[in-house]
């Protein structure tokens, strides 16, 4: 029996990675600081609504992660976006996209993105609402401790996946040899993020059907980066009637308004919504925001660099700090680091 391994997150690289582990023998333990599992791939139901307000769907990606989705863990509701994705500028010209990328799949779940996390959970050790605040290194084994200061346990073995700045704000947090903390510092600052607001606003009767699920703004110069007709996805995500836009604003915008109150920035959001798409839209009959402080990476860590250093002391890292912010790249790198860790163990 192999010794059991301690994961922190249950995002896509965190499951991803304990199956690779529970598969070659390995008992996995995983700590999730939030009440469900997904990390930023995850789904909201409210009043009737129901939305992706992190990432919208998975691109297709390596053989490892598409038999995944679409094998190992397929669900009866997969589905592939049906209408593509267009493009504006900050002029607000709306151009047809990429025919390239607008043939590969786009990914999610009709009750959600969330529902390939559930599934991939089911039958694991998750303990959810647990955060791990610090680690102390005591020779071969780590003890992990809440933020009270008590244990969630002693492992040989600890793997991280949480973005860089909150793997960072736990590493500051916790005893562990000086060199070590040091290179980890170091190698864990190359990955910067970029916060990003998504606001959801929902329009009774439904805004018009449009030849595309989506615009995204390609010159970057734009207040709003992405609009998604959610109930593009399944007209079951939303009442009857209704359909749901899903702003997500510009990284200078988000940082701008962190502060800002929620209900300034959905006036703002469905100003700019308006007069992006030339369409009379009516009050919205809901709202929604979610801030994410850290939502894609800008810049990315050397995962083998810090891998090969903390090793040996049975620390390792995963997730998109070090492979850019995308769902299928997080559950590849899951899976890479983890045979790297069998490998090494
Ligand atoms: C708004 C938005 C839109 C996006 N759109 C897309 C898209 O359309 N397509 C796409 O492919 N990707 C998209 N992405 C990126 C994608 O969501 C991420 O790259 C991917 O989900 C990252 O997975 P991960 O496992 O690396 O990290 P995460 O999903 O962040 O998982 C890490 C987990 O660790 C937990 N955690 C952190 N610290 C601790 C701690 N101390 N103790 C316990 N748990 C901890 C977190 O709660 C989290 O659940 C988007 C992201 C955002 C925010």
């Amino acid at each position: 029996m192999h010794q059991p391994i301690a994961i922190i997150g249950a995002g896509s690289s965190g499951l991803a990675a304990a199956h690779t582990l529970r598969d070659a023998g390995y008992p996995v333990t995983i700590f999730e600081l939030s009440s469900s599992v997904g990390g930023r791939a995850t789904t909201r139901q409210l009043n009737g609504f129901t939305y992706d307000h992190g990432a919208q769907y998975i691109k297709q990606g390596s053989p490892a992660s598409v038999s995944l989705i679409t094998n190992r863990f397929r669900l009866p509701d997969l589905l592939d976006i049906a209408k593509p994705v267009w493009t504006f500028d900050s002029a607000g010209t709306i151009r047809e996209g990429d025919p390239v990328q607008n043939a590969e799949p786009k990914w999610t779940y009709r009750g959600g993105l969330i529902s390939l996390f559930q599934h991939m959970a089911t039958g694991l050790d998750v303990r959810l609402r647990t955060s791990v605040a610090s680690l102390h290194q005591q020779g071969s084994i780590w003890h992990l401790l809440d933020q009270h200061g008590q244990p969630l346990g002693s492992y040989q073995r600890v793997l991280i996946t949480a973005p860089a700045p909150q793997a960072l704000t736990l590493i500051q947090a916790s005893r562990l040899d000086d060199t070590l903390h040091q290179a980890i510092h170091t190698h864990l600052s190359a990955a910067q993020y970029n916060p990003l607001i998504s606001i959801m606003l929902g329009y009774r009767p439904a805004p018009s059907p449009r030849p595309y699920y989506a615009l995204v703004n390609t010159d970057r110069q734009h207040p709003i980066s992405w609009l998604a007709w959610e109930h593009e996805k399944a007209p079951e995500r939303v009442p009857p009637g209704s359909g749901l836009l899903l702003a997500q604003m510009a990284p200078g915008f988000s940082r701008q308004h962190d502060h800002s109150p929620d209900s300034l920035l959905y006036q703002e959001a469905a100003n700019l919504v308006t007069t992006l798409l030339n369409e009379a839209l009516p009050e919205p009959c809901f709202q929604d925001i979610q801030r994410w402080p850290y939502a894609l990476p800008a810049t990315r860590a050397d995962a083998n660099a810090l891998n090969t250093l903390t090793m040996p002391t049975g620390l390792a890292f995963c997730g998109d700090s070090f492979v850019g912010g995308r769902v299928h790249l997080s559950l590849e790198h899951g899976i890479d680091v983890a045979r790297t860790l069998i490998a090494t163990t």
